[in-house]
């Protein structure tokens, strides 16, 4: 058997949206075998094939006359509309061909050739009302039992999925498109946004926004795909949009979001998700399909629902490294049953905990001598512990740096490094900015790349810099990088961008030749 049989899907009947495939499976075919008014629509595709063209409720005609001409060693192309497997000739002539024991192997070769599917040609023309789960529902009674068709209504009403209703009437069944409605709005609003499309991409397009209380006012037909939208559709400027969450995480008329992006998928970030920890067992999961339901069920255009979420850095000091139990105690109680209490790599803890009111928190902490600081992106002064007070000598400078400069926003989140001898050993000259103490000054390095496998220390500018000069020095360095720092943009990027910060100057440090990790990997 050398026969070949393409099913293929022009898509909604433009030839821009036919693919090159189906294009040339049609230029390949000695036969294109379709209904009537599919060939003329494929007309200058076709030009002098065999064509058999037949009726509307001929299929199983088409199917067998394509099997039986693929059969004889021909190649043959059967046409459906949008996608063949889509309510089209796809599945029909599969049947057909296991009903007389065909095989893939000793058979006549056979290739679905996909298309633009109805749901999506006419989604395009609506706005980008599918977006999210969506399912197709064919009105169409005559091979299928009303029964069923009732009963998948009514489920995909109840879920909150967007319907595309194919096939939804003709001149003989125009009750069906009614009694959908009637389903629908056992689940749905009267002001549901609605998309009828007819003729998508064809000479007699019509595109029509209307309501699920208002659509059976509107001529809907046999060309018409009728797309409703979940509870969350909305119409703007006659357009029919479905959110895909997004409102949900991110503000989208801001450039900087709530969430930084390492928070983004962290279990307390997603409280509708269905996680897999530990956490979940003891929350019953008829209790997350409720939540999950209600968030679903949000008011069109609501604004998302804003949690108040107090966050901050807290420290024993910027000197001192040791938590009393009593700091303890304040800290855990101050998290509550809900909050977090996280140990970060950068001298101190972060608390997180869900508040209206932060202020009772902030004061009994403070009553307990911790230290509390914004986090995110702002200055951040990191001390060592001055080998536990004895080398107190640059003390006062770290404390007056966080005094004037901890927690100022910046550009990018900026570290500053203060240590208190040469040894260095917190790693000063590794911070965006670093201090040593050294003979009674300080050494000052600039642009540390604090992070990745390119990292590197920051470039040694100066040394013996006055105690009394340190302070003003950084703040100047600070203030210039916070006026013309790009959002984003981290101190080495800046300092390497400008060539010169308050008079120092950028020089490359040498990084090791490594590949880069792209972000996330
Ligand atoms: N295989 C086709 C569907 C065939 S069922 C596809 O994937 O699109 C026929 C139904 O498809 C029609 O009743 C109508 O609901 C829809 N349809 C097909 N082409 C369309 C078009 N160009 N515009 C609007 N609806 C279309």
């Amino acid at each position: 058997m050398t026969g070949t049989l393409y099913v293929v899907g022009f898509g909604p009947g433009h030839e821009d949206h036919i693919t090159d495939r189906a294009k040339q499976a049609l230029k390949e075919s000695d036969y294109v075998i379709g209904y009537k008014t599919y060939m003329e629509l494929v007309a200058p595709l076709i030009d002098g094939k065999e064509v058999i063209s037949t009726g509307m409720s001929e299929e199983v005609s088409r199917a067998q006359a394509a099997v039986k001409q693929a059969e004889r060693g021909k190649t043959v192309s059967v046409i459906s509309s949008g996608d063949a497997g889509v309510y089209g000739m796809a599945g029909l002539v599969y049947e057909v061909l296991a009903e007389q024991g065909w095989d893939r192997k000793n058979g006549i070769t056979v290739e679905i050739i996909p298309g633009i599917s109805a749901i999506n040609s006419c989604a395009s023309l609506l706005g980008a009302p599918i977006m999210h789960d969506a399912c197709t529902i064919s009105l169409s009674d005559h091979l299928t039992p009303w029964e069923l068709i009732e009963k998948r209504i009514d489920a995909a009403g109840a879920a909150d999925f967007v319907i595309a209703l194919y096939n939804p009437k003709s001149g003989r069944r125009t009750k069906q498109i009614e009694e959908a409605q009637r389903i629908l709005l056992k689940y749905r609003k009267l002001e549901t946004p609605v998309g009828l499309v007819k003729s998508a991409y064809r000479d007699r397009e019509e595109v029509v926004m209307t309501t699920l209380g208002e659509m059976l006012e509107h001529d809907i037909g046999m060309l018409t795909t009728v797309i409703i939208g979940n509870s969350t559709t909305f119409f703007y400027d006659g357009l029919m949009i479905t959110p895909r969450g997004y409102t949900r995480k991110y503000t989208l008329t801001e450039e900087k979001q709530p969430l930084r992006p390492h928070e983004r998928l962290r279990p307390e970030n997603e409280p509708w998700a269905l996680h897999g920890g530990e956490e979940e067992k003891k929350q019953p999961l008829k209790e997350l399909g409720l939540q999950a339901l209600a968030a679903m069920q949000k008011q069109k255009n609501a604004p998302p629902e804003v949690k108040a979420i107090f966050e901050a850095a807290v420290s024993p000091g910027v000197v001192n490294k040791h938590f009393t139990p009593q700091q303890l105690i304040a800290l855990s109680e101050a998290a509550g049953e809900k909050g977090t209490i996280e140990y970060t790599p950068h001298h101190y803890v972060m608390l997180k905990t869900e508040t209206a009111d932060p202020a009772p928190i902030i004061e009994k902490l403070r009553e307990v001598g911790l230290e509390l600081a914004p986090v995110g992106d702002v200055v951040t002064v990191k001390a060592c512990d001055f080998c536990n007070g004895d080398k107190s000598d640059a003390i006062p400078q770290a404390e007056k740096l966080q005094r004037d400069l901890g927690g100022l926003s910046v550009p990018k989140e900026l570290r500053i490094g203060v240590n208190g001898c040469g040894m260095a050993c917190y790693g000063a000259v590794n911070e965006d900015i670093g201090i040593v103490y050294r003979k009674g000054a300080f050494d000052l390095f600039l642009g540390a790349k604090v992070v990745s496998r390119t990292a590197h220390p920051g470039v040694y500018v100066a040394e013996g810099i006055p105690p009394e000069k340190i302070v003003p020095m950084l703040t100047q360095i600070v203030e210039e990088y916070r006026e013309s720092g790009h959002p984003n943009e981290r101190f080495f990027k800046y300092f390497k961008r400008v060539g010169e910060v308050e008079g120092f100057i950028h020089r490359d440090m040498p990084v090791p030749d490594v590949e880069p990790m792209p972000c996330g990997e």
